[in-house]
Formats: structure tokens, C-alpha cells, sequence
């Protein structure tokens, strides 16, 4: 196991320390608790946000640091890069996966950053070079940019032109937020076929030819008014561990990589309906692989999360993490008719396979593991009944022709048992429904109109013992976290 995904970190960070004298910055926490505009961590260079900026404070010990890399806990399941969807159903986005990252602060910029990232790619990682395309930013009107042809020039020194590829601003101008710092881009994609012509599938969701890394040029800022261009310049370039080591291990996918097979064979432990077999798609079978995979990505985030601090809740990020929950606990429960608890299970596996590497999880185990269990058991009963329910819907939606789950059927799966919508729009498209997602939010304003009026009435002394109940029961319903509080609508 030459490229375990332990070595394939190690070699990355070591090579820019030793070979071109990086600092290695450890990886900030996945919970951005002092950013406000991040829900959680999506990129290695939210810690560096400030030094782009120019705003950090001269005795500060990163005031001095120009060169840095390491390998940062990212989570996309939310804000601008969420990926959440996906998860599962594709075989290369995970929602919390490791970013390999290196970063010059108004240091080098983009020849060497291409030349080492080739470097590293062919020399070190022994990586097939006619595997390999590259991408540059082809200009964008909108932004008022031209074609970054420096970018393409410095590519042409070590790839054929036809493997050197102009891309638009959705693909090739970086952004980490709404606001904050940005630039165009170069990315590098992988051909995982080989002795063909690939570059009509860069960038084209295929699974077989995929993006592994970033060199992002960091120019520029945005903030409410527009771009900004920055006083230096500087590189910030990601690379996803998972997707390299699926390539260096000559795997099809990034779930075929070491680090998911324990998760797996605990999982298929719980499974009814066998072992993974790596398969994508929609039918029975092929969900199955779906779940799998979900799953142990699910174990992994809500993991990580915990351990840096966040918990499963009604608002903000921890409505998020019990979405993912939810979302981990219906696929293993539903598609793979596992047993209720089979979740925290995991926990362990996750905690043994990769705190060696960010050892906060083993002090944090215990505490992951009772929210876990906390949260699952809450959601275990009533998605059972759920899960009945919908089969009930689905067998009266048929009788009467209908093909789209309503506003009112979602949010009474939401209200009572509390099932995120996102959760009944899967299950609606894995049943071929349509899903009313405009007519769910209208009921859940209705709702919060009817509980303002509610509370109106009550200071206005027309309290009835009934209104009281609905109280205590909404009071209720929210500390089991079946009913959201206010601003969790947004998620
Ligand atoms: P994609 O186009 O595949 O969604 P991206 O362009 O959104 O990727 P970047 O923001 O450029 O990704 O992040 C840098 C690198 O991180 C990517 O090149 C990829 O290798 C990896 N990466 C991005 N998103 C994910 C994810 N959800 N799961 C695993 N790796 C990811
Ligand atoms: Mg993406
Ligand atoms: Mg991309
Ligand atoms: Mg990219």
C-alpha cells in the first residue's frame, strides 16, 4: 500500500515543505466559529482569509508566513458550495473530504505553481502524464476579464496543446463565499481511461475524467460593491485527497479508496440487502450502493463536525448536520432496511481510521458517539412512521393519478415527523414523484403567521387551555427536534 491515503497526504505536505520551504499551517477547524459568512469550512484557505486581505495584525505569527500547505477538513453541504445532493449518487463529491492544499501569501505565483504541481503530479506520484488536462480561465464579460493566456502558456511547456483547455468563469473563476477573496483559475483534471481524447469530458460530470485540483490566482476581493482587485497576489491551490488516492490506488471511485472499506463492512454488518458493489443509479439495486455510500460520507461529517464543536440542532449549522443525519439514518433504515441505531455504530470505525491524522476525534469520541445516539434514536421512531406514511401517500397518489407531493403532504411529514423536505424530495424522486418545493415554503410561512398570531392572542389575554396545549406541544416538539425554529427555513 505504497499510496495508502495516509502516505498520500504525508507526501503532498512534505513535498512543499522540504522541496520549496512551506510552512505547514495544521488544518483550521471544519467549524468556522469566528467567520460568520462560512458555515463551515470549505476550502483550505478560509484560515487565510485575512492575509489575503491584508488584515492581519503585524505580531501576528502569520503577519511574516509566505509560503504555506497542509491538509484541511472540508465540509460542502451549504452556502455557496454545497454538495450535498450529490453525495452518495455520484462516486466523487463527498460532503466532508480532506483538501490538499499549498499557498504563496504575495510570494511565487503562477509558474511556479504550475511547474511544482506538475512536478509533484509526474515525479513524485509517478502520475501518467497523458492522463492529465489542464483547464485556464477563457475570459468572462461579465467580470470585465480577459482570457488568462500566462496561465495557458506556462500549461503548453509540459502538455499538448489539445489537453490545455479554456473554460468559463462557473468553472474557472474562484470564489469561497459571496464575499471574500477570489481569482480566476487553472484546474487539473484526470482521465481515469486513458489512450483516448478526454477533453470533451472535462468538466462534463463524468466519472471516469475528473477535476483533482485547483491553483486558484487570488487577485482580487468581492464585497457587496463588486471586485476589488487585492494590493498582491497570491496562489491558493486545493486538491481533493479522496479523488487522488483513488487514482494512485487504481480504484474507479473515490468510495473504493482504503479508508472506506472498514466503514462498509460495518455497514454491510446492519445491511439486508448485501455487500457494496460500487454500482451508480436509481433502481432498487443500484441504491443500494447509493445508501453505502451516503452513509459512511454521513458517519465521516458527523464525525468531524462534532468533534470541532458543532451539534446537531434546529438552526444554523447544526440543522444542517441533522439534515445529513436524517439523510444517513433514512438511507441505512429505508433502502438498506438496517436496524434502528446502526448509524452510531460507525462512529468508532471513523474515530480508529483517521485519528491518527487529526487525533481530536479520539478525545472527542465519547461525545460523538452519545449525540449520535441521541439524535438517532430521536428521528429512528419517527421515521419508521414516516417511511410508512409515504408508502401509504404513494399507493393513494397512484389511485388518484397524481405525480407531485404537495406543499402540505411535505411539510405534515416535516411538522410531525420531522422529516427536512430535501429528505421527502428524495424519497418522492427515488418513488418517479415530483415535489412542491415553492408550495412547502408557503406552508411553512403560514405556519409561523399562525403561531406569531397565536402568541399575539395569548398577551391579549384570549389564552383558551387549547392554545396553552399547542404551546406546550410546540415547546415540546422543538426541545425532540421535530419543529424548527425560525431562521432554520433558510436550510
Ligand atoms: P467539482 O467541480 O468536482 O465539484 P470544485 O471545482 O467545486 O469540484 P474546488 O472548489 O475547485 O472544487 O476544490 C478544489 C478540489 O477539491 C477539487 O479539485 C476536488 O479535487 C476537491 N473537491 C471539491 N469538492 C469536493 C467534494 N465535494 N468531495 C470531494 N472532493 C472535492
Ligand atoms: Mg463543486
Ligand atoms: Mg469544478
Ligand atoms: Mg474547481
Amino acid at each position: 500500500d505504497k499510496w495508502s491515503t495516509t502516505n498520500v497526504r504525508n507526501t503532498f505536505v512534505e513535498y512543499f515543505k522540504a522541496k520549496h520551504n512551506h510552512v505547514n499551517q495544521v488544518s483550521s477547524p471544519v467549524v468556522p466559529l469566528l467567520d460568520p459568512t462560512l458555515l463551515f469550512a470549505n476550502a483550505g484557505m478560509n484560515q487565510f482569509k485575512p492575509i489575503f486581505l491584508g488584515q492581519v495584525d503585524p505580531s501576528s505569527p502569520l503577519a511574516n508566513l509566505k509560503r504555506a500547505c497542509n491538509s484541511q477538513k472540508c465540509i460542502r453541504a451549504g452556502g455557496k458550495h454545497n454538495d450535498l445532493d450529490d453525495v452518495g449518487r455520484d462516486t466523487y463529491h463527498h460532503t466532508f473530504f480532506e483538501m490538499l492544499g499549498s499557498w504563496s501569501f504575495g510570494d511565487y505565483f503562477k509558474e511556479e505553481a504550475i511547474e511544482w504541481a506538475f512536478d509533484l503530479l509526474t515525479n513524485v506520484y509517478k502520475i501518467d502524464q497523458s492522463r492529465l488536462y489542464a483547464t485556464y480561465f477563457g475570459g468572462d464579460d461579465k467580470l470585465g476579464l480577459p482570457a488568462d493566456t500566462e496561465a495557458r502558456d506556462f500549461w503548453l511547456k509540459y502538455l499538448p496543446a489539445d489537453r490545455v483547455i479554456a473554460c468559463d468563469a462557473a468553472d474557472n473563476f474562484w470564489e469561497m463565499g459571496d464575499t471574500g477573496p477570489c481569482g480566476p483559475c487553472s484546474e487539473i483534471h484526470y482521465d481515469r481511461i486513458g489512450n483516448r481524447d478526454a477533453s470533451a469530458l472535462v468538466n462534463a460530470d463524468d466519472p471516469d475524467v475528473i477535476e483533482i485540483w485547483n491553483i486558484v490566482f487570488i487577485e482580487f476581493n468581492r464585497d457587496e460593491s463588486g471586485l476589488k482587485p487585492l494590493p498582491n497576489k497570491h496562489i491558493d491551490t486545493g486538491m481533493g485527497l479522496e479523488r487522488l488516492a483513488s487514482l494512485l490506488q487504481g480504484k474507479p471511485s473515490n468510495y473504493d479508496i482504503d479508508v472506506f472499506q472498514p466503514l462498509f463492512s460495518t455497514i454491510a454488518a446492519s445491511s439486508k440487502k448485501g455487500p457494496y458493489q460500487g454500482m451508480v443509479g436509481t433502481d432498487d439495486v443500484t441504491l443500494r450502493d447509493t445508501a453505502y455510500r451516503a452513509i459512511a460520507d454521513h458517519a465521516r461529517a458527523l464525525s468531524f463536525a462534532i468533534a470541532d464543536g458543532a451539534v446537531p440542532s434546529n438552526e444554523g449549522r447544526g440543522y444542517v448536520l441533522r439534515r445529513i443525519l436524517r439523510r444517513g439514518v433514512r438511507y441505512g433504515q429505508q433502502i438498506l432496511e438496517a436496524d434502528r441505531g446502526f448509524f452510531a455504530k460507525l462512529i468508532p470505525i471513523v474515530v480508529e481510521t483517521f485519528s491518527e491524522a487529526y487525533p481530536e476525534l479520539k478525545a472527542k469520541e465519547k461525545d460523538i458517539i452519545e449525540i449520535i445516539e441521541d439524535e438517532e434514536r430521536a428521528f429512528g421512531t419517527m421515521l419508521d412512521r414516516g417511511i410508512v406514511h409515504f408508502e401509504e401517500l404513494k399507493v393513494k397518489m397512484k389511485d388518484s393519478k397524481r405525480d407531485t407531493v404537495s406543499g402540505s403532504e411535505a411539510f405534515f411529514m416535516y411538522d410531525t415527523m420531522g422529516f427536512p423536505p430535501d429528505l421527502t424530495e428524495q424519497m418522492a424522486e427515488e418513488a418517479n414523484l415530483k415535489f412542491d418545493m415553492d408550495g412547502f415554503k408557503k406552508e411553512m410561512e403560514t405556519q409561523k403567521e399562525r403561531s406569531r398570531l397565536d402568541r399575539k392572542q395569548k398577551r391579549s389575554g384570549a389564552s383558551s387551555i387549547v392554545l396553552e396545549l399547542i404551546a406546550e406541544q410546540t415547546d415540546y416538539l422543538s426541545k425532540q427536534g421535530i419543529l424548527p425554529t425560525d431562521d432554520s427555513s433558510k436550510y
